[in-house]
């Protein structure tokens, strides 16, 4: 049972050496401290633990070994083992899970092998990366965090659920709860933005939406939460590069989204490429013992990234496979994904005494508890039947066009001839439509899109030709992505001229400029897309213009002179009819940015909830203008600090007002939140409530977002400047108020001190209700000793 308190740091200690049969590493390189508290994790059942321990006593040393094994099968190229037979290998129980199988029979076929011809009969683990949906693709997981709706987040990972595991699939690669403060960085699509708050709120959702409300339905399945850690640090944004966080920051900002996701009942959790502070991700004992098995007491399973125990090589830390195999292992990795370094190696490491058996029964229980709570012994099989190979039903369609319309942040939106340009008038007369991503279906699917199908994919010419009629529309691709010849441009500007005004979707090749492997070092428009913007914009047709990325993109001429832009991420199979209902206002944009959009490279990392430093910008105002004061501040000469859109900003058709914030409590005891910390209980304690009066003083009805921000002064530690702590949607009518109303609990205020512990101390204490993290009045409290 995991424990529920905090007990005293010895005792921990003792508990943890004597008891826990879940602890590898004999020795952690520095005495760290643990002082999380360990996370509620519905697999340590003991109806399992009894059925685990029967059954590892019955398995050889080699058997065992097999369940730490997995390959891909079939679909996805990469640098593999050149394996490519895997019958006789599941036969001897070598292998304890397959991935990449290309359908349900193949999971079938191999299930088949696995429970009736292995000595044990011990079921595979089918995996997949099932990103941000299975067939029905939902937005790119960059836009499904922009809808700032864990519930539409939930009810795609549901969907996604439902589709895979008919398809055979129980195990998904996902999510990926990386914190990613630079967009050069291809991978930030992947994930749900730079905060660790919010980031921790979408991982608890899509938790929930793959697990279900149990692991053992068929229709459920295993998440994984990736890749730990600090992945998303790499720096210069280059993809797989090495990464320095401090364990502060760790804790404080890469940690949460981890924590958060096996605490919500995460099934596992995938060590990641990267080296952190000198040790490579999946040879890292500190992250994947003393922090998850140690101080979270994560029962579950850790599975290596693709190759990833072998590139232990390429790190330099090990000169042979045998070296790697162990280096892994011995950190934590229970399964190594595409090395067959564990394959090769584990036994004989065993034999020569240089792993002991108990540990290897340790990682194997890891992978038994999940397959016994997937119940897979029960049900292996997947009933073939449950597939659609149809159309996608409504129900799906209904979902995925709500999170695509939901994702989109309205960036900008300029009056034209006196007023706002969107949303547009349906009896416009004509509308030239430019742009090689405004009929691409294959786009429109993003990075990572599983089954997803271009055929399922409404485009915005298909859903602006149905919306306005064909003729009305003058449709010219202006050129590839990456490229486009001089008649391309001109045909383009052609059909604006011919038309009262123009749409021009442009952005990002999704398969090659976002997700894996895709970092760039210039963040504009891909090709003559630059161009093509400004040569449409010069027939001084009113512009819209839809911005389709994997990240924000440094657009300054546009952010300058088009009137209206839209970030449309990718936003899957649904993306024409959720743009156009937003272009007409049928609905009203209701996202907000979850990274800090950058006004140049230049000021990348950028990310809301910095420090202060010791001589912050803001001194650099009017009245301290050519001073000494003025100068000598943490900024660019040439460049503001303020980027171009803050985090959480998104426009709409309307326009709120925010009241002061309403403190419950002037003060609170820095002492009491602390113990209370420790104490936690199943519901989380409500010690203050903030609220603030939220009004639509427009004439249309939308949604915003309140969110709540935090800020501490007089702190062990430099806390950042302001950091999101709650957030909520309110859905005004216009003219209409309404009353947000947060409860703050001791976690609000918590903070990781200078001794990395997590507490609450004597400060003084800002708190911001707005509509974005650069604005709203802040109202002052204090926590006292
Ligand atoms: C990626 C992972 C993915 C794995 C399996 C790796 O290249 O980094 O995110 O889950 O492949 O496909």
């Amino acid at each position: 049972m995991p424990l529920r308190y905090r007990p005293p740091f010895l005792f921990l200690v003792l508990v943890a050496l004597f008891l826990s049969p879940n602890v590898r590493s004999q020795n952690s390189p520095v005495p760290y401290d643990f002082h999380g508290l360990p996370i509620r994790s519905h697999l340590a059942d003991p109806t399992i633990e009894k059925k685990v321990d029967a059954l590892l006593k019955q398995m050889t040393l080699e058997e065992k070994v097999g369940q730490l094994v997995q390959y891909s099968v079939g679909t996805a190229t990469g640098p593999g083992t050149g394996r490519d037979r895997y019958d006789d290998m599941v036969e001897k129980g070598e292998v304890g899970s397959l991935y990449n199988l290309a359908d349900v029979k193949a999971a079938n076929y191999y299930q088949h092998i696995a429970v009736e011809k292995s000595r044990l009969h011990i079921p595979l683990i089918n995996g997949l990366d099932v990103i941000h949906g299975y067939r029905t693709e939902f937005p790119v997981p960059l836009g499904l965090a922009s809808t700032w709706d864990p519930q539409i987040v939930e009810k795609a990972a549901r969907i996604a659920a439902q589709e895979a595991s008919a398809a055979g699939v129980r195990w998904t690669f996902s999510p990926m709860v990386d914190i990613a403060r630079d967009a050069r960085w291809g991978r930030m699509t992947e994930g749900a933005g730079e905060d660790p708050y919010l980031g921790s709120q979408i991982a608890r959702a899509y938790v929930r939406g793959y697990q279900g409300t149990n692991l053992s339905a068929p229709d459920s399945v295993a998440a994984c939460a990736k890749h730990y850690v600090g992945y998303g640090a790499a720096e210069g944004g280059r993809d797989y590069n090495s990464t320095e966080i401090s364990e502060h920051t760790l804790r404080e900002v890469y940690l949460p989204p981890f924590y958060a996701a096996l605490d919500e009942g995460g099934a596992s959790i995938m060590s990641a490429f990267n080296a952190l502070n000198g040790v490579p991700s999946t040879a890292n004992p500190f992250t994947l013992t003393e922090v998850l098995r140690k101080e979270w007491q994560f029962p579950g399973l850790a599975v290596s990234d693709w190759t990833s125990v072998r590139e232990l090589i390429a790190h330099g830390i090990a000169n042979d496979g045998a070296t790697a195999a162990f280096k892994a292992f011995n950190a934590g990795v229970d399964m190594d994904m595409q090395s067959s370094l564990y394959h090769e190696h584990l036994v004989d490491l065993v034999k020569a005494g240089k792993i002991s058996e108990a540990q290897i029964d340790d990682a194997v229980r890891h992978v038994l508890r999940v397959k016994f709570a997937l119940a897979l012994f029960d049900n292996p099989y997947t009933d073939e039947t449950r597939e659609n190979h149809g159309a996608l039903s409504k129900q799906s369609l209904d979902v995925a066009r709500e999170a695509a319309a939901r994702s989109v942040v309205l960036l900008r939106n300029e009056p034209v001839a006196g007023q706002p340009l969107l949303p547009l008038n349906r009896q416009v007369h004509s509308v030239a439509l430019i742009g090689p991503l405004a009929d691409d279906p294959q786009q429109m699917l993003g990075s990572w899109s599983a089954r997803g199908q271009a055929t399922d994919v409404l485009t915005l010419r298909t859903a602006l030709e149905k919306c306005l009629g064909v003729d009305r529309v003058k449709y010219a691709q202006g050129g590839q992505i990456a490229s486009a010849t001089d008649d391309d441009i001109r045909a383009a500007v052609d059909a604006a001229r011919a038309s009262d005004m123009a749409i021009l979707a442009l952005g990002e090749d999704a398969g090659a400029m976002t997700g894996e492997a895709a970092s760039r070092a210039h963040l504009d428009l891909p090709g003559r897309q630059e161009e093509l913007l400004e040569k449409v914009s010069a027939t001084g047709k009113p512009v819209v213009l839809v911005l389709f990325s994997g990240r924000p993109l440094t657009l300054n001429w546009a952010f300058t002179h088009v009137p209206a832009v839209m970030a449309a991420w990718f936003p899957g199979v649904q993306a024409g009819p959720a743009l156009v209902g937003l272009l007409f206002g049928d609905a009203a944009p209701s996202g907000r940015l979850v990274v800090s959009w950058p006004n140049s490279l230049g000021q990348i990392p950028d990310y809301y909830n910095a420090l202060s430093t010791g001589r912050p910008a803001d001194n650099n105002d009017a009245a301290n203008e050519g001073t000494h004061d003025a100068k000598y501040v943490s900024r660019y000469v040439d460049e503001p600090n303020a980027p171009e859109f803050p985090f959480g900003y998104g426009l709409t058709y309307t326009e709120f007002r925010f009241s002061t914030p309403e403190l419950s409590a002037k003060k609170l005891s820095a002492k009491q939140l602390s113990e209370a910390l420790r104490n936690r209980k199943a519901d989380p304690e409500t010690v203050m409530t903030v609220s603030a009066n939220i009004t639509n003083t427009g004439k249309v009805a939308a949604e915003e977002v309140a969110q709540l921000y935090v800020g501490l002064r007089g702190t062990s530690v430099e806390e950042p400047v302001r950091a999101l702590k709650a957030f909520e949607r309110v859905s005004l009518a216009p003219g209409e108020t309404k009353k947000v109303t947060f409860s703050l609990t001791p976690e609000t205020f918590a903070l990781w001190d200078i001794h990395n512990a997590r507490a609450v101390e004597p400060s003084r204490v800002r708190i911001w209700v707005s509509s974005d993290s650069a604005h709203g009045t802040a109202v002052e409290m204090l926590l006292t000793e």
